[in-house]
């Protein structure tokens, strides 16, 4: 009988950006999720015998050997806004679950200012909230110092915008950052490499997969969770193992 390898199974890292009371958006359905939808989202994560891991906990699991457990997610939320506070943050608390918030640093407290298309910009965490949110336990990562498309700007800005956030942070939180984020996922070899040369251990992506397809460290997959996702779409988006890549 022939015996086929253990499957290796999915490690899901969703994606988040705002969370919180919205109404059904007309556009960037994949940027709202709302809160009584994130928070059926956890029970099923713990109803169904999920391990909600920490980026570090994923990062040694896919590329230190450490187990995997069978059904594990990671859940980061990108940008920071003040929603997050609000309403995400005390339903991960309820759960017990980690998160990776990844803030813009030169916009901390205020507007999210790159966001030029909306009639009403949305306000991302103040210091002091992070600081907070830091202590009571949530992990914070670097989305560069003003969210832009680092393939465009020159090797100088590049590197001001990916180390720059990174000692900025660490300077607000008074700890490592070890964890990058790449502004609308926007990266080439050249952006990859600096952000491995500042020190941080992980970069993600916006290529849609399981983070088991990674290469390296420093090009995870991760999976959009969107406003149209009900609990079988979200259930499909975890379970799913390969690679898309339709834009969204
Ligand atoms: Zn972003």
């Amino acid at each position: 009988m022939l015996s086929t390898p253990p499957a290796t199974p999915p490690l899901s890292i969703l994606m988040y950006h705002q969370i919180g009371l919205y109404p059904r958006p007309k556009a960037h359905r994949a940027l709202f999720c709302h809160i009584g939808r994130f928070r059926q989202q956890l029970a099923y994560l713990k109803y169904t015998g999920f391990r909600v891991l920490s980026l570090e906990e994923a990062r040694q699991c896919l590329f230190e050997g450490r187990p995997l457990p069978q059904r594990s997610v990671v859940i980061t939320v990108d940008d920071g806004f003040d929603d997050f506070r609000e309403h995400a943050w005390p339903a991960l608390q309820e759960y017990g679950f980690p998160a990776t918030v990844f803030l813009v640093s030169s916009l901390i407290g205020k507007n999210a200012a790159w966001l030029q298309d909306r009639p009403q910009q949305s306000r991302l965490m103040d210091a002091a909230s992070i600081r907070r949110l830091h202590q009571e336990g949530c992990h914070f990562g670097s989305h560069a110092m003003s969210h832009p498309r680092l393939t465009q700007l020159t090797a100088a800005q590049q590197r001001q915008e990916i180390f720059g956030s990174k000692q900025a942070l660490e300077d607000l939180l008074g700890a490592e950052v070890p964890d990058f984020c790449y502004p609308y996922g926007d990266y080439n070899a050249q952006v990859r490499d600096l952000v491995q040369e500042a020190g941080y251990r992980t970069g993600l992506t916006c290529i849609r997969g399981a983070a088991n397809t990674a290469h390296n460290p420093f090009e995870l997959p991760r999976k959009a969770i969107s406003y149209g996702d009900n609990l079988i779409g979200y259930a499909w988006k975890l379970h799913m193992k390969h690679k898309r890549k339709d834009g969204q």
